[in-house]
């Protein structure tokens, strides 16, 4: 934000502002239907005070991304009114922390992508903007969907106007801690780097979850299941590739640094990980006898094992694994007899190899005992 007395006085006030300015805001949002933004679809279009930016300048060279010390829909109002000598192009919403808030990720365009929003000092002719909602002191406010939104959103700032995806050119309000942009930055974007005294969005800004989200696209289910688990905090990390099509040009997947997700029509979207997605890579993935997983990894009743399910045309697998055993996959008519026994809990214990050949047809281990399909009669038995 600028570094203005007002601003100061509304961060100050920013609680009182947000108890008492929310349902009156919430209200009059809701009163009439948002406006779409023209310059990016998912954002809604609720301008800033008329006038409070510039209408040329030295041309978008750069990304600038900010917090607002505030929350939402109170940082909006603030933009719209005369006294507020300040404006920025985009506002994203952190957390829905009333009922009447606005949801998570929700975007805001509030200066048009041409214009020069007033919001970084010397550095207004230069770049765009985004405000997120929240506090630097607290990392809680830097939500999965308010980095999902806001890093989509850079990502078409800096298509449109043709300016690397990179931290030179997606930086923080504080950026002048960051010597080697500093030094960047005056050789390069003819701005004066060290203009800015602000320090948003802060230490707790997760630059590497900001710049994975970047370059490496999440879509629709993928996203919803990578969110649902934890997103960023969870076992998954940070994606490490776009979201890609499986060869069968049926399935979508995404890899991350601690897992993967694929996701079917027909079967939905389940995380796989560990020695378990191991075992599924070195079977094939989905083209494997297992096909696309139905869950996510699960833990067995005895606190021991664990496990995921698949499904391949209908055929039933899993993979099951644990410390001292491995993991090892079970499908079909020889999992059907296992699973009728009482899966790991029953007299087999758990699996001890995947299915193999055998004269008879086809045969997999347990701890104790085996059990075998026989392809002439299609018989399952334990022996
Ligand atoms: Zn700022």
């Amino acid at each position: 934000m600028k570094p203005r007395t007002i601003l100061l006085k509304f961060r100050r006030n920013g609680l009182v502002m947000a108890k008492l300015g929310l349902l009156a805001i919430g209200l009059a949002a809701g009163a009439k239907s948002a406006q779409a933004s023209a310059d990016y679809g998912p954002a809604i279009w609720n301008p800033a005070y008329a006038g409070h930016w510039y209408t040329s300048g030295n041309g978008h060279k750069f990304h600038v991304c900010h917090d607002m010390e505030g929350y939402y829909l109170s940082t909006i109002s603030y933009f719209k009114q005369s006294g507020t000598q300040a404006s920025v192009h985009y506002c994203v919403n952190g957390m829905k922390d009333t009922t009447s808030d606005a949801p998570a990720g929700e975007l805001t365009q509030m200066v048009l992508e041409a214009n020069y929003a007033w919001h970084v000092l010397c550095w207004n002719t230069h770049c765009t903007g985004t405000e997120h909602e929240g506090f630097a002191s607290n990392p809680a406010w830097y939500t999965d969907l308010m980095y999902e939104t806001s890093t989509d959103l850079a990502r078409h700032i800096a298509q449109k106007f043709g300016f690397p995806q990179d931290r030179n050119h997606i930086v923080g309000h504080d950026e002048k801690k960051n010597a080697a942009w500093v030094a960047y930055a005056n050789a390069n974007l003819g701005i004066n780097a060290t203009c800015n005294t602000h320090t948003d969005p802060g230490p707790n800004w997760n630059w590497n979850h900001y710049m994975a989200l970047v370059r490496n696209i999440l879509g629709g289910s993928i996203r919803d299941h990578y969110n649902a688990i934890g997103g960023m905090n969870s076992f998954l990390g940070d994606p490490i590739i776009s979201e890609t099509g499986t060869p069968d040009g049926i399935g979508r997947y995404n890899h991350f640094q601690g897992g993967s997700i694929y996701w079917t029509p027909s079967t939905g979207a389940w995380s796989v990980r560990g020695s378990i997605r191991d075992k599924w890579q070195a079977l094939g993935w989905e083209t494997s006898v297992l096909g696309y997983p139905t869950t996510d990894e699960n833990t067995t009743p005895d606190g021991i094992g664990r496990y995921n399910h698949f499904n391949k045309n209908g055929t039933l697998g899993s993979i099951y694994w644990t410390p001292s055993l491995g993991a090892h996959e079970v499908h079909g008519n020889i999992r059907t007899f296992w699973a009728n026994q009482g899966w790991e809990t029953g007299p087999l214990g758990y699996p001890t190899s995947d299915e193999y050949a055998v004269a008879q047809g086809r045969r997999s281990n347990f701890e104790h005992g085996t059990v075998t399909w026989n392809s002439s009669n299609n018989q399952t038995t334990s022996p």
